[in-house]
C-alpha cells in the first residue's frame, strides 16, 4: 500500500480545523498510520523544505511553518501520493478546484492549510524526516 506524508499547517491548526481535515482524509479511504502534533523549530522547517532553499519565498515559508503547532501525518491508500495531492487542491487556493481542502479552508498561497508529498522519493524522505519505523503501524 502506498504511503504519503502530510502536514496540517499552522493556519489550519490555529482555526481548529484538524478534525474537519482528518474527516476528509478518512472519508476518502486513506488510513492514517502515524500522527503527531508538534511546534517546528526553524532548523527543522528549513531541513524539511531544503528543496526550496534557493526560492525567494523560502525564508517566509520556513518562518511561517514555525508560527504555531502543526500536525504531521502518514497515511496510506492505493495511489496515495496522487490522491492526496488531488484532495489538497492547487498550491494557490485561488486556483484550487471546488471541493478541495485548499479551496474550502486555505487563506492564501502561503497559508494554504496543508502539505503533501509530490512523488515517491519525496514521500520517503519526508516520512523518515519526522517518523521512526516504530511510530508507523499499518
Ligand atoms: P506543499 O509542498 O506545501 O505541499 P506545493 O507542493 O503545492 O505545497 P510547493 O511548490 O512545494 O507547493 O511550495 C511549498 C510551499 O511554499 C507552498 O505550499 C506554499 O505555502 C509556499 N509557496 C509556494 N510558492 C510560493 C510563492 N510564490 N510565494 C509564497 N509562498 C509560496
Ligand atoms: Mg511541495
Amino acid at each position: 500500500m502506498e504511503k504519503t506524508f502530510a502536514i496540517i499547517k499552522p493556519d489550519a491548526v490555529e482555526r481548529n480545523l484538524i478534525g474537519k481535515i482528518l474527516e476528509r482524509i478518512e472519508s476518502k479511504g486513506f488510513r492514517i498510520v502515524a500522527m503527531k502534533r508538534v511546534l517546528l523549530t526553524l532548523p527543522v522547517a528549513q531541513g524539511f523544505y531544503h528543496v526550496h532553499k534557493e526560492r525567494p519565498f523560502f525564508k517566509d515559508l520556513t518562518e511561517y511553518m514555525c508560527t504555531g503547532p502543526v500536525v504531521l501525518l502518514v497515511f496510506e491508500k492505493d495511489g496515495a501520493i496522487k490522491a492526496w495531492r488531488e484532495l489538497m487542491g492547487a498550491t494557490n487556493p485561488a486556483d484550487a478546484d471546488a471541493g478541495t481542502i485548499r479551496k474550502d479552508f486555505a487563506i492564501d498561497l502561503e497559508k494554504n492549510s496543508v502539505h503533501g508529498s509530490d512523488a515517491p522519493d519525496t514521500a520517503a524522505f519526508e516520512i523518515s524526516y519526522f517518523f521512526s519505523q516504530t511510530e508507523i503501524s499499518s
